[in-house]
């Protein structure tokens, strides 16, 4: 009964989060009171939950963080026994019915220790910016830290005198307090991700990008840099930041927020592509390392991520591979079929092997599927599995399927689901009903084996015409792969063959001599690796 029960299951469906939301968050309002000097922060979580099944309602809260005040529904505190805390789990006994929603409350203090980062940027000057990926939201707030329960949110941030403060969504206003502070209000409409609710602040320059086009309807486009970087950022990598904002929502579909702002930060990563308020590292801007690709990528997650989140962490995929593959889309669009051969043949450089100072050697990662169900590490996921490999499932998928089924596909994958979540099957299932065929096959080859084909081509010539032996070598635990319609150029002349099984012969009688070159996917359509020898 059980192995049917694990063959019934669909491997593309498969969750492996050990946190599993168990209640409807529909909205939090949060706010937070970054000090004058050090890192004690004062904060406040509202949160609607709507109630999907028994049990207390769950959420998650930093030891660091002290609750000073808990509330349910109304503004009755509450006491001792009728919420309780281990550690940084937060429990609100309730026995409310299916489908009620009723809202908790929660204020804190205490020094923030990651997840909000207060300190001085590369200028000495002191910035706050939250940096959440991918479950450090609750470091600085209450939350289901949990990328399957996205919610709307309103943001306010209290900053000191003088500063800059950008959150996600709308600006609904900027009150000076008595003090001679500033809290800044800011409102997302549409449901976002955790790891995606950010406020940022400081002494920061605004410049508004106006692109030369605006596609429907238009959206602003922001930089915010620190003064000193300002120049660099809007004439060098942000130049075409609006342009790639309209390239994108011709491509995919509407862009999912009311505006976009690209802000220089202190997040760990080169980018964090936070919904509406796109993040990246400071590090690049001083030593002038920004790239448009960078720009590209962030920006694509606001479809892919942050528009249509995963399910579970371990299909990342879905947000890192669909962000570089459309990333190297920008490159084509730029720079032609050449820049993005270029882009794929790079990003798998990086598939098959690691190059550091020591050298280069086989990638070990690749010995893993990109489903891994067995990591347990949340940043280890930011592998070469989940971002060049993932850029290459669709790369393939493009080459086996046409670029009007692809994209009609890729449209259709994001009005489905965006605002919402999707797991590896969904999109299976929406490119599967775009191309008209069942595509299950090759997600499960793509997603769930390890590696890559290699292939080994012998041929031979006789009067009779070509034979072709294609052997695949690689390692015996990456299994076997399908290659339909694998090209093959024969001194220019283009061949499609199955190639299906360890061995695949393959007899081409309409040679009238031996050919001079033979090439393996000369357009670069599959992740391979491929020699090609004369028969002894
Ligand atoms: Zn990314």
């Amino acid at each position: 009964m059980l192995a049917l029960l694990l063959l019934l299951q669909d491997p593309l469906a498969v969750r492996a989060d050990t946190l599993h939301p168990v209640h409807d968050a529909l909205h939090y309002d949060i706010s937070v009171s970054v000090p004058d000097t050090g890192s004690v922060i004062r904060g406040e979580t509202a949160i609607t939950w709507r109630i999907t099944g028994p049990g207390p309602i769950r959420l998650q809260l930093d030891t660091s963080l002290r609750v000073t005040r808990a509330a349910l529904a109304g503004e009755r505190r509450l006491v001792r026994g009728e919420w309780r805390r281990e550690g940084s789990v937060i429990e609100f006994p309730q026995a409310r019915a299916v489908g009620d929603t009723v809202v908790t409350r929660l204020e804190y203090t205490g020094t923030v220790r990651d997840g909000l980062i207060i300190g001085h940027n590369p200028y000495g000057a002191r910035t706050a910016f939250a940096d959440n990926w991918p479950d450090r939201a609750h470091r600085w707030f209450a939350a289901q830290d949990h990328p399957a329960d996205k919610a709307t949110a309103r943001l306010r941030v209290e900053v000191p005198r003088g500063w800059r403060a950008i959150a996600n969504g709308t600006l609904d206003g900027a009150d000076t307090l008595a003090s001679g502070r500033t809290a800044w209000r800011y409102r997302m409409p549409q449901p976002i991700p955790v790891y995606n609710m950010v406020v940022g602040a400081g002494p920061l320059t605004v410049t508004s990008l106006r692109g030369r086009s605006c596609a429907s309807p238009c959206v602003p486009v922001t930089v915010w840099s620190y003064p000193q970087d300002s120049a660099y950022a809007v004439s060098g990598p942000f130049r075409r930041a609006a342009e790639i904002v309209d390239w994108f929502t011709r491509l995919v579909g509407p862009f999912p927020y009311p505006s976009l702002a690209h802000v220089e930060s202190s997040t760990i990563f080169g980018g964090a592509e936070n919904a509406g308020a796109i993040f990246y590292g400071d590090r690049l801007y001083r030593d002038h390392r920004m790239t448009e690709r960078i720009v590209a990528h962030e920006t694509a997650h606001q479809w892919f991520g942050d528009g249509v989140t995963e399910t579970d962490w371990h299909h990342l995929w879905l947000s890192e591979g669909f962000a570089t593959y459309f990333a190297a889309l920008w490159d084509e669009h730029v720079g032609g079929d050449s820049a993005l051969r270029h882009t794929m043949g790079a990003a798998a450089a990086s598939v098959f092997e690691v190059r550091d100072s020591s050298g280069s050697r086989p990638n070990p990662v690749t010995d893993r599927p990109i489903l891994d169900s067995a990591a347990t590490d949340l940043m280890g996921l930011l592998n070469t599995n989940n971002y060049p490999k993932g850029a290459w499932v669709l790369h393939q998928l493009r080459g086996l399927v046409g670029d009007s089924a692809f994209f009609r596909g890729i449209r259709s994958y994001y009005a489905r689901y965006r605002n919402g979540n999707a797991l590896s099957s969904d999109f299976a299932a929406v490119m599967s009903e775009a191309a008209g065929r069942d595509l299950g096959w090759y997600f499960r080859q793509s997603l769930t084996q390890p590696g890559y084909p290699v292939l080994d081509v012998q041929w031979s010539y006789g009067s009779a015409g070509l034979s072709l032996l294609i052997r695949q070598t690689q390692k015996p635990e990456w299994g076997v792969y399908a290659l339909p319609g694998l090209e093959l150029a024969i001194d220019g002349r283009t061949e499609r063959v199955d190639v299906n099984g360890r061995e695949t012969r393959i007899f081409l009688p309409a040679y009238a001599r031996a050919p001079a070159a033979i090439a393996v996917d000369p357009g670069r359509w599959w992740l391979l690796r491929s020699t090609v020898t004369r028969a002894p």
